[in-house]
């Protein structure tokens, strides 16, 4: 078990009208009552931002944007910045999401220039890495994710927590071993100590996400560097989602 106070997270992706989002809010907020020890945190896509603000007003749930523009303004057409986002009550953005980086082409050096972007704005950015299927069977899933984490670093040395998401598990119901995901995120810490200091790696919470569920969030949980994680198809129902809040800080 980590020594960092867990962080579940719940990606909604493109998901919910604002009706679903407000019933979700309620119905979490009653499942959670009393739950401690635990960080929570909601991804609503934009049109929701507001509608769960008000959902959550006076919990100690936060929310986040799946997304943001590194310009703080701007002509960018259906982009949102972060003084959007903070406006909205958010605390936390999504950066480098696999599916911003595969759909939108998101390269490094952007997912980058967006967490560095979102931390001036106020907001702390998780940033999301992982390697393919290809590139795991190819024996370069280390030198990926190096690649990746030294860009986001590089940018922005100061992000507010990592998602490690391989992308072959993520929306597959193929989720890593608990002995896997331990393996790299114990080695994200390692290459986190080294490009910046041992006491930044040693309080950075790592998530891992891909395939989370209530029935597999324990043996992960229990994983020394794995300090939660980032939902998305079971985050979008309140019963499995508090099922792995519970779970990781039992
Ligand atoms: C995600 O989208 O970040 C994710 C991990 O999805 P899922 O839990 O559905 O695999």
């Amino acid at each position: 078990m980590s020594r960092r106070t867990p962080l579940v997270a719940a990606n909604w992706k493109m998901h919910k009208v604002r009706q679903e989002a407000k019933a979700y809010c309620s119905d979490l907020r009653q499942r959670l009552a009393g739950v401690t020890g635990v960080e929570v945190v909601l991804f609503p896509g934009p049109t929701l931002l507001t509608t769960v603000a008000e959902g959550l007003a006076g919990s100690t749930i936060a929310w986040g944007g799946q997304d943001l523009h590194p310009e703080p303004q701007g002509a960018h057409t259906g982009d949102v910045s972060a003084a959007q986002l903070t406006d909205v009550g958010c605390s936390w953005v999504l950066c480098g999401h696999s599916e911003r980086r595969q759909d939108h082409g998101e390269t490094s050096e952007l997912v980058g220039a967006k967490a560095a972007a979102a931390r001036r704005g106020g907001l702390k950015p998780m940033v999301c890495i992982g390697e393919t299927e290809g590139e795991r069977e190819d024996g370069r899933t280390f030198e990926v994710l190096e690649r990746q984490l030294a860009a986001a670093l590089d940018a922005e040395p100061n992000p507010g927590a990592l998602a490690y998401e391989p992308v072959w598990a993520i929306g597959t119901g193929k989720t890593a071993t608990p002995e896997l995901a331990q393996e790299v995120h114990e080695f994200l810490r390692q290459r986190l100590g080294k490009l910046r200091d041992p006491s930044f790696a040693e309080a950075l919470r790592i998530l891992y996400g891909g395939s989370v569920k209530p029935g597999n969030a324990g043996s992960l949980i229990v994983q020394e560097d794995i300090d939660g994680f980032l939902v998305g198809g079971a985050g979008l129902d309140p019963e499995p989602f508090s099922g792995i809040i519970n779970s990781s800080c039992a």
